[in-house]
C-alpha cells in the first residue's frame, strides 16, 4: 500500500483528500463530538505546510450540508474552508485559490454509494493525487474511496496508515494476555468479531446489547431486554458456552429491561482486565447515556486505563462514553473507525483497502 511518505514532490500538487467529517450533530447545529474532525489535522497541516493545493472530499449523516458547520470545522482544524457546493466546482477551485477547498456532502450524490465510475472520474478532475484518510469510511465500497483510486494516483494517508498499523497489530498479537470487551447495541458487527477472536484470545468479556442476545439464546429470563430479531441466525457458529466467552451474572434493570452489568460483574471484569498484556474493547456495557446506568461502562473505561495493557477501542458511543468519563488520552489507541475497525477485526477485506492495494 503506497503511503503520502511515496508522494514524491508534494508542493504545487493539486490533492484530492478523502477526509472524515461524519460527526453527531445537534438540533443547534453544534458538534457533538469532535474526535473524528480532530483526527484529520495532521494530515491536512501536513499538505497544507508541504504547498500542496488541497480539496477535502467527506460525508456527513446528521445533516444535509457541511454548511451549518463549516465555521466550527475551520476551528477545529486551523484552517479557512471554502464550502464548494458541485462537484464542478472543484477543478476550478485549486486552480484559482489557495485555501483549502470542501466539496459539501459527498453522498448528496447517487454517484457516490452506487460506486460510479463516471462520478469518480468527475471527482478526480484536475488533480494529481488522491489521498484516502478516512479509515472509518473504508468498509464501504463509495465511489469517494473505491472508484476515484481507478482515475488518480492513490495513497493512504496518515490515518488509514495508523489504523492498519494498530488494528493488525491486534490481529497478530499473541493470543495469551489477550482480551476482548464487546458491548453496545449493533451486534450484528460486532458477533463476527467475537467469532473472530474466540481461539485467538484469552477471554471475551460482553455488555450490552450482545450479551442480552447471548443470555436469552442459553435459556436466561431477561425480562423485557433488548435482544436482535434473527438470535440463531447471529450467533450461529458462535460456542456460547465457551467459557472463554465471559457473560455478565448480575444486572441493573430499569423499567423490566438490563441497562447495565450489576456490581459482581463489573469486578469479574476489573479482573479480567487487569491480567490482560492488550485490550481491544468496542461497545458500551449499557445505557450509559443514562447516569443511573453508567457504572459498568465507567468502570470498564477505567479498568482499561488504570491497566499496563496495550488498548485499542473504538465505536462512535464508546468514544463519547470515554470523554463523557474524563478517560480520554489514557489508551495507547482510540480507533476512528466503528463499523470499518469491527469489519477489519472481524477478517473482513475492506473495499477502500483493498483498492490501495493493501491486501497482496
Ligand atoms: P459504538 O458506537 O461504541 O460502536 P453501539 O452503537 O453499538 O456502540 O451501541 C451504543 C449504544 O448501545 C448506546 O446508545 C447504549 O446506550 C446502548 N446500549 C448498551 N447497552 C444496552 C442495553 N443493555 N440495552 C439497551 N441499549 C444498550
Ligand atoms: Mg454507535
Amino acid at each position: 500500500m503506497k503511503t503520502v511518505h511515496d508522494i514524491a514532490d508534494i508542493k504545487g500538487k493539486r490533492i484530492l483528500l478523502r477526509t472524515d467529517f461524519d460527526v453527531p450533530v445537534g438540533d443547534d447545529n453544534v458538534i457533538q463530538e469532535p474526535f473524528r474532525i480532530a483526527a484529520q489535522k495532521a494530515m491536512i497541516d501536513h499538505l497544507v505546510a508541504q504547498g500542496a493545493h488541497v480539496v477535502l472530499v467527506a460525508h456527513i449523516s446528521a445533516i444535509d450540508s457541511f454548511g451549518p458547520i463549516v465555521d466550527q470545522l475551520e476551528k477545529i482544524l486551523g484552517h479557512s474552508l471554502k464550502l464548494l457546493p458541485e462537484v464542478s466546482d472543484v477543478a476550478g477551485h485549486t486552480a484559482s485559490s489557495a485555501d483549502v477547498g470542501l466539496l459539501d456532502n459527498v453522498r448528496r450524490w447517487d454517484g457516490e454509494k452506487d460506486n460510479d465510475p463516471e462520478f469518480a472520474k468527475g471527482l478526480a478532475q484536475g488533480f494529481d493525487c488522491y489521498i484516502n484518510n478516512a479509515f472509518a469510511v473504508s468498509h464501504r465500497g463509495h465511489a469517494s474511496v473505491v472508484a476515484i483510486t481507478e482515475h488518480l494516483p492513490s495513497y493512504a494517508g496518515f490515518v488509514v496508515e495508523q489504523e492498519v498499523k494498530h488494528l493488525s497489530e491486534v490481529i497478530a498479537a499473541p493470543s495469551h494476555g489477550k482480551v476482548v470487551i464487546m458491548g453496545g447495541a449493533k451486534a450484528s458487527t460486532k458477533v463476527p468479531v467475537v467469532k473472530q477472536f474466540m481461539d485467538k484470545a484469552d477471554a471475551i468479556l460482553v455488555g450490552g446489547v450482545i450479551a442480552n442476545d447471548i443470555l436469552k439464546a442459553r435459556g436466561q429470563d431477561i425480562g423485557e431486554s433488548t435482544v436482535d430479531e434473527n438470535l440463531s441466525e447471529l450467533l450461529e457458529g458462535l460456542d456460547i458456552a465457551d467459557p472463554k466467552l465471559v457473560i455478565p451474572h448480575d444486572f441493573h434493570w430499569g423499567e423490566g429491561k438490563i441497562l447495565d452489568i450489576g456490581p459482581e460483574s463489573i469486578k469479574k471484569f476489573e479482573a479480567v482486565i487487569s491480567q490482560a498484556a492488550m485490550v481491544i474493547w468496542n461497545g458500551p456495557m449499557g445505557l450509559f447515556e443514562d447516569r443511573r446506568f453508567a457504572l459498568g461502562t465507567s468502570s470498564i473505561a477505567r479498568a482499561i486505563a488504570n491497566s499496563k495493557a496495550t488498548s485499542i477501542l473504538g465505536g462512535g458511543d464508546t468514544i463519547a462514553a470515554i470523554n463523557q468519563f474524563g478517560f480520554a488520552g489514557s489508551y495507547t489507541f482510540v480507533s476512528t473507525g466503528g463499523g470499518a475497525m469491527l469489519a477489519f477485526l472481524g477478517g473482513e477485506e475492506l473495499p477502500a483497502l483493498k483498492a490501495l492495494h493493501y491486501y497482496a
